[in-house]
């Protein structure tokens, strides 16, 4: 059997994959040599005599292992049993020995044919002995260590596989494997993640280096970049002034500054031309807007939406616009940039970087999302896609947490009327029902007319709503009050929000809950976040509560996720992983990747 047919026939495509595919369990048929009260033993046993009752056989053996006779006791008997179980008649049975006042005590022994060995059982999908065969066979310290591994890690793991009475004795105080071995599964797992992924990472050609200094935007801004963003930036120039196509995606919570690091790219790709690509039109304006604000005068900026159009897109330098760019006839671009890139289908993406592309040559592309991932997930993803991580942001945000609960609306509403009149405004957020559903929160539509009949100046809006951006821009303008569902992602900014109310707070994911907080204070104001529940004493949400940084949050969805509190919502990476844990395991994956690297 040679290496590939015995991994096609048990299923996996590496020999890692089938290495760390451990036993769930073992079967021991080794000889008790004395019988051990509290365990299970497996004992030679001459049985002496025999008693039938109802629904129960009771038997009395002798065996080397003990001075004392065992009662073995076998509910509701099969006939084979009755065969078995006839004074004279010896047998192996394996079960655990306990003692009953004096007397020593079988329950329901399994009878074994052979003795003498531990017998690893797996998870698969054929027959257990094939499965076996092909494991001796491929699994072994030497073939794990021509893999990559390290000789600790190729001896843990194929010890687990065959396991000495020593290890196994361990095992089983231990209810499972250690610590260890546990370790070395997981950076296997990791290694032979990254190993792969390297082979399937496909690198292009780049039209063109772009290497232009960002000198004359660094001089038009009153602030100085922060940590990450100039993390960000320099991670940018280095891969814009390469022969390679840049594939990179910038990740920084909302309010991170990310646009700044859009601009920045811009200034390097100038004399060549750039474009930029955002979800929604006010998104697009605000962009274009802040472009023309702090990009030199030198540079022609334009903006495309539906029906919609400012300078001259056919010939300016920079271009920013909705998805209405992929239907319009541009000139091509050397660097491809899209803002809140999960709002897009792959489709729309990869359209724009094709009509950019000559041939085999592609323009360098970078995405951006506000949306944080936890940096184990972004350093596995980072094996197919290069990833900038902004983890700071410009000013600390001053964003007071609160959970409410009914009791406590009063104070809420009195609140919400003291921001109103300070010429603040105040955002509250439903869960989106389906009409059948009741969940204990009023819904939308039924609260409309209580905030009508308390408040002037309230909005209403929500994700099906083909006036939301009107609205929206309305609202930013001349409201006080939005009630909104929480599918409406306001991409754009309102630097006088300084409330959001999120009602059914506990049915949301908290990185749902955190992009909804980044929607207040963005420009530093004190603000508030008020998590109403009908279910207040909630861990999810006690946690949320002190937690303020978008990537610890991302960590902290996760882990409730795993432990299955939570109602909707989907991981990010479609690979599920046997041994590791994205919450967890960050100091091994980072090993793993180096590793792999130097491989
Ligand atoms: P993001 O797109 O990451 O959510 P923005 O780019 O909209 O965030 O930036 C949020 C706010 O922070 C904007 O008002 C922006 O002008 C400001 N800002 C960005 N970078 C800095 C900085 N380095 N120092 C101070 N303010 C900054
Ligand atoms: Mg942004």
């Amino acid at each position: 059997m040679t290496k590939s047919e015995g991994l096609a026939k048990a299923g996996f495509s590496s020999l890692i994959e089938l290495a760390i595919n451990i036993p769930h369990s073992y079967s021991d048929t080794r000889l008790s040599e004395r019988a051990e009260i509290s365990k299970t033993n497996t004992i030679e046993a001459e049985v002496v005599s025999v008693s039938r009752l109802p629904k129960r056989l009771q038997a009395r053996v002798r065996t080397p292992a003990s001075e004392r006779m065992i009662e073995i006791t076998i509910f509701h008997p099969k006939p084979y049993h009755n065969a078995l179980f006839k004074p004279g008649m010896r047998h192996f049975l394996q079960g655990r020995i306990e003692m009953f006042g004096p007397k020593l005590r079988m329950t329901n022994p399994k009878i074994v044919s052979k003795t003498g060995q531990i017998v690893p059982r797996y998870r698969c999908k054929i027959r257990q002995d094939i499965y076996r065969r092909i494991v001796d066979t491929l699994v072994s310290v030497e073939s794990l260590m021509e893999e990559g591994l390290d000789r600790n890690a190729a001896e843990l793991i194929a010890r687990a596989h065959r396991p000495d009475g020593k290890w196994l004795e361990l095992y089983d105080r231990y209810g499972g494997i250690g610590p260890k071995t546990l370790e070395a599964l997981k950076f296997a797992e990791a290694f032979d993640y990254f190993s792969r992924m390297r082979g399937k990472r496909v690198r292009f050609e780049a039209k063109r280096a772009l290497k232009g200094s960002i000198g004359p935007f660094l001089e038009r801004l009153p602030f100085e970049l922060t940590e990450g963003q100039k993390r960000a930036v320099s991670d940018i120039a280095a891969d814009l002034g390469g022969a390679a196509a840049t594939r990179r995606m910038v990740v920084g919570d909302v309010g991170s500054g990310k646009t700044m690091v859009i601009l920045a790219a811009a200034m390097m790709a100038y004399p060549h031309r750039s474009i930029l690509m955002a979800p929604t039109s006010i998104l697009a304006r605000q962009l274009y807007e802040e472009a023309k604000k702090w990009l030199p005068e030198f540079m022609d900026i334009a903006l495309v939406t539906q029906g919609r159009e400012r300078g001259e897109p056919s010939n300016a330098h920079f271009i920013v616009g909705t998805h209405a760019l992929l239907y319009r006839d541009l000139p091509e671009a050397d660097l491809i940039m899209v803002d809140e890139q999960h709002r897009f289908g792959t489709e729309q993406r990869k359209m724009l970087e094709k009509f950019h592309s000559e041939g085999k040559r592609k323009p360098h592309y970078l995405q951006f999302s506000a949306t944080p991932i936890p940096r184990t997930q972004a350093m596995l993803d980072s094996a197919l896609i290069d990833i900038s991580l902004i983890e700071s942001t410009p000013f600390a945000k001053d964003v007071k947490t609160e959970i409410v609960g009914r009791r406590d609306f009063g104070k809420l509403k009195e609140h919400i009327g003291r921001e109103i009149a300070e010429g603040r405004q105040v955002l509250v957020v439903y869960p989106l029902v389906e009409e059948s559903e009741h969940i204990g929160y009023l819904s939308l539509e039924e609260s409309e007319e209580f905030w009508r009949k308390n408040f002037d100046g309230v909005y209403v809006t929500h994700g099906r709503d083909r006036l939301k951006e009107e609205v929206l821009q309305e609202f930013a303008q001349k409201g006080s009050i939005l009630l909104a569902t929480t599918v409406i992602e306001v991409g754009i900014s309102l630097p006088r929000l300084s409330t959001i109310v999120i009602a059914g707070a506990e049915r949301m994911g908290l990185s749902t809950l955190h992009q909804l907080r980044g929607r207040v204070g963005r420009t530093g104001l004190k603000s508030y976040c008020f998590l109403f529940t009908n279910t207040p004493d909630n861990d999810r949400l006690k946690a949320f509560v002190r937690t303020k940084d978008g990537f610890e949050i991302a960590r902290l969805d996760l882990k409730f996720r795993r432990s299955g509190d939570i109602l909707g919502g989907k991981i990010q990476s479609g690979k599920e992983f046997l041994w590791l844990n994205m919450a967890e395991d960050e100091a091994i994956v980072k090993r793993a990747k180096e590793a792999a690297g130097r491989r």
